[in-house]
């Protein structure tokens, strides 16, 4: 098969306090939320997505803010560090801001690339890289500029219990090609200019535990909607079980779990999150699929309000 991905398309992850998650993403790393909606299976549960200024696919990352949620464990079966790129020269800027918000942040070195390493409140694993690759974000928000601001993913760090076998889907489903081998890490890398750079630690790692401060699953970028059927065939024909074509109302959607036990989805970039909203309104309004309308007195009576806000600094 020839497919291949232009890299990543979405990461989902668990979080409990939803005001706490858009004061950390919108207020400490001046994503924009780019739509506020629910859990389209269960809608007591806000789905809250921030991204760049339109949410372009490689640069959205999505929550499920769920109050009573126990806390999770970073672990194998799991992405375990997301990568979000930055414009070259501004990590002094971000070391200054993470500690100024008392964020504790930690340097690393993989391939010859300087990482800022920090948690999310929950303590979900994020890092910081600069890379020139990829637009800038047109998205500027509490102090930080256009040549500051989070560009989207650089990539993610796959923490997979078959190494091996994570990083076969890698290649031989998905597309990606290996380039390089660190002390640790393989690395891959897909066709697109951002979400692009797939670290897999070469040891298997001990299996996570899923809940608060992990990441759901990954998404990958299908271009279209006739390619997204050809992903489906293309899984399958690699041994795996895909889902049905799924419709997320911003995109469509596909799942499956590879071997080293991370759920992966394949996700379409069309329609996008102009798909009910204003691009210049994104992210107001609560949005509901239409089958929840009829209710949606009862479901936003439910839910705490959050806003985007400006954050005081703290002490660490
Ligand atoms: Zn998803």
């Amino acid at each position: 098969m020839s497919l291949q991905t232009a890299g990543i398309h979405h990461i989902t992850a668990f979080a409990r306090n939803p005001q706490e998650n858009v004061d950390f993403y919108a207020g400490v790393l001046g994503l924009r939320l780019v739509k506020k909606t629910v859990n389209f299976d269960a809608p007591e549960v806000y789905h809250l997505y921030f991204g760049d200024h339109a949410g372009h696919p490689g640069t959205i990352i999505t929550f499920f803010p769920w109050p009573t949620s126990r806390k999770g464990r970073v672990g194998g079966g799991q992405v375990g560090i997301t990568t979000y790129v930055v414009p070259v020269g501004s990590l002094p800027f971000w070391e200054a801001r993470l500690k100024h918000f008392g964020i504790s942040v930690m340097k690393a070195e993989r391939f010859n690339e300087q990482y800022l390493q920090f948690n999310d409140n929950e303590g979900l694993r994020l890092e910081l890289v600069e890379r020139e690759a990829g637009p800038k974000s047109e998205w500027v928000f509490g102090g930080i500029t256009a040549d500051q601001a989070i560009k989207g993913f650089g990539g993610a760090v796959l923490f997979s219990t078959n190494a091996e076998s994570t990083a076969s889907v890698l290649e031989y489903v998905l597309g990606l090609k290996k380039v390089g081998q660190d002390v640790g890490y393989s690395r891959f890398q897909a066709a697109g200019d951002i979400g692009n750079l797939i670290d897999v630690p070469l040891t298997d790692v001990e299996r996570g535990a899923e809940g608060a401060g992990t990441v759901h699953h990954i998404a990958w970028r299908a271009k279209d909607f006739e390619e997204h059927e050809q992903w489906q065939q293309e899984v399958f024909s690699a041994g795996f079980i895909p889902t049905d074509l799924i419709d997320r109302q911003y995109f469509h959607a596909l799942y499956f779990r590879e071997k080293g036990g991370i759920l992966f989805e394949i996700a379409t970039d069309p329609p996008g999150f102009a798909n009910d909203e204003d691009p210049d309104a994104l992210g107001q309004k609560l949005m509901l699929p239409s089958w929840f309308e009829d209710r949606r007195e009862a479901i936003e009576a439910n839910l705490q309000p959050v806003q985007v806000r400006e954050l005081e600094a703290k002490s660490s």
